[in-house]
């Protein structure tokens, strides 16, 4: 069984029971979010060892995030409770056409109690993959030094590293996450962005232009999630490419680190490159398919079954 280490900050989520404009919905579901905290969750379900480091408030929301995720499988050892750190909380809204935006109630986070002396080499026992994003870069100017202090461990242990940059322009501009990224680019070993994203960093979505980006910061596996397209992969000095599964989507949130986390088992598995980004896509798209952001998370035999065409039996 492999294991996999993430770093970063999770939240109280509130679902809208209906679509439109936030303004207009009186109710909501509470849930839990955090790109990290799924991406820790989609390795669970799909039976990985898991661990997933993280401050949590030491209030009644954090209890919830704790419970949630430990529910899940996910190795908590990590994780502690701070007192008087409030946990963050987001308020979603979904439009008609299922695409969401998010409206963040995050101001002195738990994690911001987070120092690059807490990384320890301790917390990487046993540890195959780091994976990182830059929702936690982009919270706090510091987290760029522990950030810096995990990938120095991992150099030292000769762990893997991946990188989703996840821009949320909400948190930050684009050139305070360029700056960052370019920090962390050269540890980087497979680096998972939507196509649009990478545009934003590096300008030029091109062939070219990718090619370039993975040569200049040794990017082993360069990963392009491109929603209902499907995902391309740099590998080698080859390109890959597989198409999305047709499904009806009902919430696209958490589809990239859902698609992250069946990039990493596949990785890990010693998937090809085309078998990579069909498991990947598989769980991208099962993750569509659910509301919430982790929900539809799928265990290892429900994404079999969709890239065997299998049909479930309901009942
Ligand atoms: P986010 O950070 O918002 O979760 P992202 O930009 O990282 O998203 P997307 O490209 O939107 O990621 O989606 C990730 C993957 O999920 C896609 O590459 C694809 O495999 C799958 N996916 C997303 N949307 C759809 C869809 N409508 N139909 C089928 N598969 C989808």
């Amino acid at each position: 069984i492999y294991s996999v280490f993430t770093l970063g900050d999770a939240l109280i989520t509130f679902n809208p029971s209906e679509t439109g404009p936030l303004r207009y919905v009186p109710n909501f579901t509470r849930k839990v979010g955090g790109a990290e905290l799924n991406f820790a969750i989609g390795c669970a379900r799909l039976g990985l060892h898991s661990k997933w480091a993280s401050r949590l408030g030491g209030d009644e929301f954090g209890r919830v995030i704790y419970n949630f995720a430990r529910g899940e499988g996910v190795d908590m050892a990590d994780v502690k409770f701070v007192e008087g750190y409030p946990t963050s909380l987001n308020f979603k809204e979904i439009r008609e056409d299922g695409s969401g935006k998010t409206f963040y109630y995050r101001y002195q986070s738990p994690i911001l109690t987070m120092e690059p002396s807490d990384i320890t080499a301790q917390m990487f026992e046993g540890i195959h993959i780091i994976h990182l994003t830059g929702v936690f870069l982009a919270i706090d100017p510091k987290n760029l030094a522990i950030t810096k202090r995990v990938l120095e461990i991992a150099e030292q242990l000769n762990i893997r590293v991946s990188f989703d940059p996840n821009i949320r322009l909400k948190l930050w501009t684009i050139e305070q996450a360029k700056a960052a990224y370019m920090e962390i680019l050269p540890s980087v070993d497979i680096l998972l962005t939507g196509l649009d994203e990478i545009q934003l960093i590096i300008g030029d979505a091109s062939k070219g232009a990718l090619e370039k980006c993975a040569a200049d910061f040794s990017i082993s596996q360069l990963v392009i999630k491109d929603g209902s397209n499907g995902a391309r992969v740099f590998v080698e000095g080859e390109w890959y490419e597989k198409e999305a599964f047709s499904v009806t989507p009902i919430d696209t949130v958490g589809a990239g680190d859902g698609f992250d986390a069946g990039y990493i088992y596949s990785v890990l598995h010693g998937y090809s490159p085309e078998a990579s980004l069909e498991f990947a896509n598989g769980v991208g798209a099962l993750v569509t398919t659910v509301s919430g952001d982790n929900e539809g998370l799928p265990y290892l035999k429900e994404v079999q079954s969709l890239i065997r065409k299998e049909a479930v039996i309901e009942r």
